[in-house]
């Protein structure tokens, strides 16, 4: 069997292959028999058709686990052995636009964590598809629930002034929260609703591919970095998220509050400039 034949899916101009969204392959590869596997991805690349989709993008990780775990046992003949990319194009999307569209798509009405009920929107993320840096929140608050849109008021105001401080434009970068609805009285997300939203934003950050991740505020650093460390002491060092460094910073709600550590959060930003100069 080979899924190079059987799926219908064009091929992708660069490498004249058919690729898989990483969706696919980390679905596929978790707890599945081979041909469960197979059974996923086909009716996940259907899905993708049906919404326009003339090639996917394929991520490293994910199809070297499948490769390994289900698909690349010459001896039975599987004949995946078609969908090896090179380590240089893998992670390459063609059309980040449409396989964010497409995330978004599967997001839907989203019912996956309590949050639901009390938000008027999902906040799904703004800006630049080749972002070079991505900035990333906690949760929307009462101004971005309304207008959909993260970091628009005045802790969205102070953001946009750091975005220009550092030499670029809000259009620029990409901005995106842990979880896309508010929580209850801006109250912090809790640990099941980071888990059932969190796996978006990975999506998101995996789509994006931004050369360094700014995480603004204690729940960001915390969940991005894994760890339980106090803010105070995440900032300003670099961490390493999915292979993308990362470099935790104080929530501009809260500079807002303490403007006196305005100054430490420019030193940070200063450091992710310099590791943009970096090849
Ligand atoms: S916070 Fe995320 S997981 Fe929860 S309902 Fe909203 S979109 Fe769904």
């Amino acid at each position: 069997m080979s899924i190079s034949i059987a799926l219908p899916v064009r091929k992708n101009d660069y490498e004249n292959k058919p690729v898989l969204f990483y969706n696919d392959m980390y679905r596929a590869n978790i707890n599945m028999n081979k041909s469960e596997a197979i059974k996923e991805i086909k009716k996940s690349l259907k899905f993708y058709q049906g919404l326009g989709f003339t090639h996917l993008p394929v991520h490293k990780t994910a199809l070297e686990g499948l490769l390994d775990n289900i698909l690349t046992d010459k001896k039975k003949k599987t004949g995946i052995t078609d969908l090896r990319v090179s380590e240089k194009k893998a992670g390459y999307i063609a059309d980040k636009q449409a396989v964010l569209k497409a995330l978004r798509g599967e997001i839907g009405d989203c019912q996956r964590c309590k949050l639901a009920k009390g938000r008027k929107n999902i906040v799904f993320g703004e800006g630049n598809y080749d972002a070079k840096i991505m900035f990333i929140g906690e949760g929307p608050g009462r101004e971005e629930d309304i207008q959909a849109r993260p970091f628009v008021g005045d802790a969205g105001k102070l953001l946009t002034r750091l975005i220009e401080k550092m030499g670029f434009k809000r259009e620029d970068v990409y901005i995106a929260n842990i979880v896309k609805c508010r929580p209850p009285n801006n109250r912090d997300p809790e640990e099941d609703e980071i888990a059932a939203c969190s796996p978006f934003l990975k999506q998101q950050v995996e789509i994006i591919l931004p050369g360094v991740i700014m995480s603004l505020g204690r729940i960001s650093a915390q969940t991005l970095t894994g760890s339980k460390i106090a803010i105070s002491r995440l900032r300003g060092r670099s961490y390493d998220f999915n292979g993308i460094p990362l470099m935790p910073t104080f929530h501009p709600a809260y500079l807002l509050r303490n403007p006196k550590d305005k100054q430490l959060t420019w030193e940070d930003a200063l450091k992710v400039l310099e590791k943009l100069k970096k090849p």
